[in-house]
Parts: structure tokens; sequence; C-alpha cells
């Protein structure tokens, strides 16, 4: 008699075999839950991966390493849970078999990154979501989008909570990745109401830790790689613009249990701690003991003045908040930023 269990989320396959009269004891254990995550190695994607190798999932990383990097999941290759298809999802998706969950992490993700790539970043927002949904419609699978908090654009309602529609310029230069994700969010939806499918929509805000790239261009990492070089701190227009900044592990901890939930409607993930970007810089240097001098350079155009996320919904349904402060974690991402820098030689 073969059954299932649901345990911590994974579908757990299990036969029944007579033993004795009467009893029965358990034979196959296993079959465990069969999850692609689009962008599987870029830097939020390639933590995902462990997660849930470490759930006991079976990951197939999808990414065509445009910002992805082959070193983030290295550690993976040859592990039987892990297959890694290079492959841009823009383009038709095939995998065979079944397939329980579909996550769709795939995009460039820095201002600097769709700036370079503005076209590659409004198929995968559209193309790409309509794939990874198709797909997951074809196997029945959940569905999980990872938006962002650029939906809400330069916010005039503060801090944000999911029910406000957001203030984006939709032809600034920002517009092709913020414009991309709505319309990812509106494609997510009618997949969800027309052909019934399982969705959840996470919006992402600033998220740092290991694994980001050297020179992907956000404050963090330019920063952090300036202090370790002496070099000037680059700070935009006057650093009293706002960001909120989440250690990685909190984010895909929220992240897994947004797609246990029933939560179909977007829900912000983030840590609601806010701070100017010039005590960002600050903190980074004291950190360091950096000889680098802040510069002021100009503010990018459409640049948001303050961010924060409100987690109410998140702290209700998912029971979830952040948990690492935000000293330990920068702590944590310059030990992996001063190896970057130093032992491995790398530069991009
Ligand atoms: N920023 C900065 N110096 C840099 C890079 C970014 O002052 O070298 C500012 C940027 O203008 C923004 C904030 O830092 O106000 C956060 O930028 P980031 O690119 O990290 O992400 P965003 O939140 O804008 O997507």
């Amino acid at each position: 008699m073969i059954s299932h269990l649901n345990i911590n989320g994974n579908v757990v396959e299990f036969t029944l075999i007579l033993c004795d009269i009467g009893s029965y004891c358990i034979r196959k254990r296993y079959s465990s839950m069969r999850t692609i995550i689009t962008g599987g190695a870029g830097f939020i994607g390639s933590h995902l991966c462990d997660y849930l190798i470490k759930k006991g999932h079976e990951v197939i990383c999808i990414d065509n390493l445009l910002t992805g990097k082959m070193d983030n999941v290295v550690h993976l290759m040859g592990n039987r849970q892990f297959r890694f298809i290079r492959h841009n999802v823009s383009d038709y998706i095939y995998v065979d078999g079944q397939v329980d969950n579909v996550l769709h992490f795939a995009s460039p993700a820095s201002p600097l990154d769709y700036l370079e790539f503005p076209i590659q970043t409004l198929k995968v927002g559209s193309l790409g979501t309509l794939n990874s949904l198709g797909l997951a419609k074809a196997k029945k699978a959940r569905f999980l989008l990872a938006s962002t908090s650029e939906v809400y654009g330069d916010p005039q309602i503060h801090p944000q909570p999911e029910n406000y529609w957001g203030h984006v310029n939709p032809v600034g230069p920002r517009g092709v990745y913020d414009e991309a994700k709505r319309f990812a969010e509106a494609m997510t939806m009618a997949y969800h109401r027309y052909h019934d499918i399982d969705t959840r929509i996470v919006r992402i805000f600033n998220t740092y830790g290991p694994r980001m790239r050297v020179k992907d261009g956000r404050a963090l990492p330019t920063f952090m790689c300036q202090a370790l070089k002496d070099e000037n701190i680059t700070v935009f227009g006057n650093g009293l613009q706002t960001r909120s900044f989440c250690y990685i592990s909190d984010l895909v901890e929220g992240i897994y249990q947004l797609l246990l939930s029933n939560e179909y409607e977007p829900v912000n993930i983030g840590n609601p701690e806010e701070i100017p970007i010039h005590q960002l810089a600050e903190e980074i240097l004291t950190l360091t003991n950096s000889k680098s001098k802040m510069i002021f350079k100009p503010l990018p155009v459409d640049d948001p003045k303050i961010r924060q996320p409100d987690i109410s919904k998140a702290r209700t349904i998912l029971n979830w908040e952040p948990k690492i402060p935000r000293a330990e974690g920068l702590q944590k991402t310059l030990a992996y930023f001063r190896d970057e820098l130093t032992c491995c030689g790398k530069d991009a």
C-alpha cells in the first residue's frame, strides 16, 4: 500500500507492508519534492538551492549565467539531489518528469545589471515568467515568483505595505526592471485566477550576504570592496536616501515559509531596520578600519529616496521575522569579500 505524508513541506512517499499479523512496517521511505529554481546560480537562487537540498528536495537549477555564476553552485555538483541546466528561461523550458515547485528567480537584479541588460531584464520578467508559469501549469506544480520592493518605485507611502500600488516611472531607466516585475506579478495572478495555479509572490527588499558579486554595483558590496581596497567610498546623492538591509539566511527562511503557506497574494520579505546610505558607508568604514574617504557622486535617475518594508503580513501569516542583526550580517559578508578580494584574487 503506497501512502503520502507531508512532513515539513516534503511529501514523503512510503510503502506499508504487512510484517506480522496486524502490524505494518515502512519499506520505502522517501521520494522527495522536486523543485526547479530559475536563476539558481545567482546570489539568492544559489542560497535557495542549498536550503532546499538540506530540506531534502531534489533541486533543478536553471540559469543562463548572464549574471549568475557557476562558482555559486559548484559545491553542489556531484550531489545526487542537484542538477544544473544552462538555459535562458525567456525561451521555452523543457524539464522531464514530475515537478512539485517552480521558483522563478531568474533576472538581472542590481541597478547596474538591469541598466546594462535592459532588454534581457524585460524579457525574463515577461517571457521568462510566462514560460515558468507554463511549466508549473503543465506539471501541476506550485509556482513562486521572486518579485521586488522596486514594484513600489520611489514610494510615497512609508513604510511600504503590500496593498500600496507604488509610484513607478515606466519610461525611466529603472522602468525595465520595475515594470517587468509588475507585469510578472500580474501574469502570476492571472494564472492563479484563470488557470487555478497554486502561486506565491514574494516582494524581496534589499538583501545582502556572501555570493554577492564584487562588481554588481549595489551599495553594500561596492562599499565593502572599496573599503577593503582603501579606495574612495562612492556615495550617490547626499547619502540621506534610506534602505533596509536583510541578511540572506533570513530572506531564504521567509521565502520557504511563504512557499509552505497558502498565501497567494504578495508578501513583503525584508528587514525593516532602515538606515541612510551614508550611515551604511560609515558602518562599513568602521568595521573594516579602512583609510577610505567618502566621496559624493550624482544620484542615479529615479533612485528611491526611502525604502522600508512593512512586514506585518509576514509576521502574522508566516510567523516570520528577520533574526540576524546588521552588525552580525555585515561581519559575515565582510569575511566573504575579504576572501574574494585577497585569497582568491577574484575581481568580478
Ligand atoms: N549607492 C551609492 N553608491 C554606490 C551604489 C549605490 O550611494 O556605489 C546608493 C544608490 O544610489 C541607492 C542605494 O545606494 O540610493 C542603494 O542602492 P543599491 O544599488 O544597493 O540598490 P537599490 O536599493 O537602489 O536597488
